[in-house]
């Protein structure tokens, strides 16, 4: 039998050199096996029933690209590359960079990957708010070919992703986005460098003074990113000049839809309180910004 007792010690260790062999690994092993990236999840946890530690750090996947379509982002960028590229220097996509901005320390973001912060599934992660505002998707290699999920529906509950046996995430791939758009992520954390008691990412689309798009993600707050749904309804169709009087009821209403628990970094209240301060922050932000042009 498994337990929290027993020790981290896997009995072996693969560094893959394609991604082939990768998920071949990932097949034949399943649940004794785990994907080795940048190591700063997985190697804090240290799962006691993993045997076989496939390491894929080796392989091409860290990159950021620029294409007609949208932006690439391989599986192995790192944050502190993901936070340095020219790419994601622009509205509405400099909002990926800087939701790294305070995940963890300089060292830390060497190694930590945004592949490795979607796979790890944390309620509180730190990337997937501003990708599922702007709509991106997974794609994934396993033994039945490859296959593209939106990030929204990547996670399955706390530390549970989309993932099926034998498969690893290669590339998030960001749509262009319309016209007209702008992102803000926000972030609450006990210090700078502590993972979040409550995240979000505010995204709205606004063509001919009218709001097309509006996307509220929150992380942090239910046992995967949560979609303020009700939120987003009540500024899609409505003026710019009818959303600033909006702000504060969708901001309340966004932290209503919110399902949060207690732990040792907040209390539910306290997740429930500042979901609604940095939705309302991140409205009035991207407010001032679309009226500044
Ligand atoms: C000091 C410190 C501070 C941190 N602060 C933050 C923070 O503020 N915000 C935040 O969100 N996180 C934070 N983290 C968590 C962590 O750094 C991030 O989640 C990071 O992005 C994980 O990436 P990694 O490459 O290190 O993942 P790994 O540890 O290598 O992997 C994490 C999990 O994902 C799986 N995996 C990794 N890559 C793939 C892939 N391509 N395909 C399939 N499965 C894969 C692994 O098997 C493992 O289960 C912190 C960690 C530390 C140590």
């Amino acid at each position: 039998m498994l337990t929290d007792k027993m020790p981290f010690r896997p009995r072996d260790y693969f560094r893959v050199a394609t991604v082939s062999e990768a998920v071949g690994l990932l097949n034949k092993y399943g649940r004794k096996a785990a994907v080795l990236a940048g190591g700063t999840d997985l190697l804090v946890a240290k799962p006691p029933h993993i045997e076989y530690i496939i390491d894929i750090s080796q392989l091409p996947l860290n990159y950021v690209k620029k294409d007609r379509k949208g932006i690439r982002i391989g599986a192995l960028a790192t944050l502190n590359e993901i936070a340095d590229s020219p790419f994601l220097e622009d509205e509405p996509y400099d909002v990926i960079a800087k939701s790294t901005l305070d995940m963890g320390t300089p060292l830390t973001k060497n190694y930590a990957t945004i592949g490795g912060n979607l796979c790890n599934a944390a309620p509180s992660a730190d990337m997937p708010p501003s990708l599922i505002a702007l709509e991106a998707e997974a794609s994934v290699i396993g033994p039945k070919g490859k296959r593209r999920i939106l990030v929204e529906n990547f996670f399955m509950g706390p530390k549970k992703s989309a993932l099926r046996r034998g498969e690893i995430l290669t590339e998030i791939f960001v749509p262009e986005a319309p016209a007209g758009t702008k992102a803000v992520f926000l972030k609450k954390g006990r210090t700078s460098e502590d993972i979040a008691q409550v995240n979000v990412a505010v995204r709205l689309t606004i063509g001919d003074v009218v709001c097309k798009v509006a996307r509220i993600v929150l992380g942090a707050v239910a046992p995967i990113p949560l979609r303020a749904k009700l939120a987003e309804a009540m500024l899609e169709g409505k003026k710019l000049g009818e959303i600033i009087k909006l702000v504060d009821a969708v901001a309340k209403q966004a932290a209503e839809e919110t399902k949060p628990i207690t732990d040792i970094r907040a209390t539910a209240e306290y997740r429930k309180a500042v979901a609604e301060v940095l939705t309302r922050r991140a409205l009035l932000t991207l407010l001032e910004r679309f009226e500044g042009g």
